[in-house]
């Protein structure tokens, strides 16, 4: 047995320290990127926010209205062929490149994967998606997928560490997804003990991606738009969120009405409720490792949207980046015991 000392941090270690700018106003704070990949022949730009592949956030409605502004969304990989076809035969096409499939790891999930991209060949993205980036089967069913779509963008997930950060990528992804345990309806850090403070898994993860022309995407714990802000700042090329886009119109979800006020379901996809509806319950060797919640109804998701982006844009004018690119490269950490004053909430 073995303890590493240094000390991980969460979103809640740190606050950024603000720094002297000569940015006049959030207005002139552009926060789009440019990403070329190491592997795919294909540019993105856009602005690198993502809607998680979860059947309550990903969905295609959820990926219409973030490709409007031109942020991303990780379809859910519980669509069915016909109903993909129906999506793509009404989509332009500048909207697949804000729109990933996701697939499992399973031969029927490779199965399904070839017959949408083979009736869908504009889809650009890949979203390999797995709880648990360590095994070597993984690694091996991203080797196999970059042979099969080589001008594909693959995204491989979820790893929460450096010398796998690099595994992935040289197995054939561009990007690679990290978090293990930090989402809002996770339950992995009770059930197993196992996980990583998000801020520095992002620290280390993205050095690592970076050193080797990858990108990273920051995957779950994010809870306000500082929080994303503070991804960015450490390293994050993407931030990937699930609770914070949950509970809108363009989500899925039961709507519940409960003592006059709305409310919408929301889970994990490793939780009971999503393996009731989609593989007809849990197995009977695991344990489900997701919570399910109600969030209250928050109307059209444009709305968040204004208000996480101008989070991030007034982050930048505090310390002096002009784009979001900068962002990294402007961050001095503080750790801090303290955050908000919730005297009022
Ligand atoms: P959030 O933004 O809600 O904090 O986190 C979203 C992320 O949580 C997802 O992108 C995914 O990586 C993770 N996640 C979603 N469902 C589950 C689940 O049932 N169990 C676990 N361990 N993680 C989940």
């Amino acid at each position: 047995m073995r303890i590493e000392y240094d000390i991980k941090l969460g979103f809640k270690d740190v606050m950024f320290r603000p720094k002297r700018s000569t940015l006049k106003s959030r207005s002139e704070v552009s926060l789009e990127r440019e990403f070329k990949f190491l592997h795919s022949p294909e540019t993105w730009t856009g602005i690198p926010i993502m809607a998680a592949n979860m059947d309550t956030v990903g969905t295609f409605e959820m990926a219409l209205a973030l490709s409007e502004k031109k942020l991303f969304t990780a379809i859910h990989k519980h669509y069915s062929l016909s109903k993909w076809n129906n999506f793509t035969s009404n989509l332009t096409k500048d909207k697949n490149n804000f729109i990933a499939v996701s697939t499992g790891i399973g031969q029927n999930d490779s199965d399904k994967l070839a017959k949408i991209i083979q009736q869908n060949p504009n889809i650009k993205f890949i979203c390999i998606d797995v709880a648990n980036g360590y095994s070597e089967h993984f690694a091996n069913f991203v080797k196999q997928t970059r042979e099969l779509y080589p001008k594909k963008v693959i995204i491989a997930g979820n790893v929460v560490t450096g010398e796998m950060v690099e595994e992935l990528l040289l197995c054939g992804a561009d990007i690679v997804k990290v978090g293990i345990g930090p989402g809002s309806v996770c339950t992995t850090r009770v059930k197993t003990g196992v996980g990583y403070p998000q801020l520095s898994a992002i620290i280390e993860c993205a050095d690592a991606a970076h050193g080797l022309g990858g990108q990273i995407i920051s995957d779950g714990g994010c809870t306000t738009p500082g929080d994303i802000a503070k991804a960015f700042g450490a390293g994050a090329d993407f931030v990937m969120l699930g609770g914070m886009l949950a509970g809108h119109d363009e989500s899925g979800g039961k709507i519940i009405e409960s003592n006059g006020k709305t409310y919408k379901q929301f889970y994990g996809m490793s939780s009971s409720t999503a393996m009731d509806k989609h593989v007809g319950g849990v197995a009977n060797y695991r344990a489900s490792e997701g919570k399910t919640v109600e969030v209250l109804y928050k109307g059209a998701v444009e709305n968040t949207l204004q208000d996480i982006l101008g989070g991030i844009r007034s982050t930048c004018t505090y310390v002096g980046a002009s784009r979001l690119k900068e962002l990294t490269k402007r961050t001095t950490f503080i750790r801090v015991n303290e955050q908000e004053n919730t005297i009022y909430s």
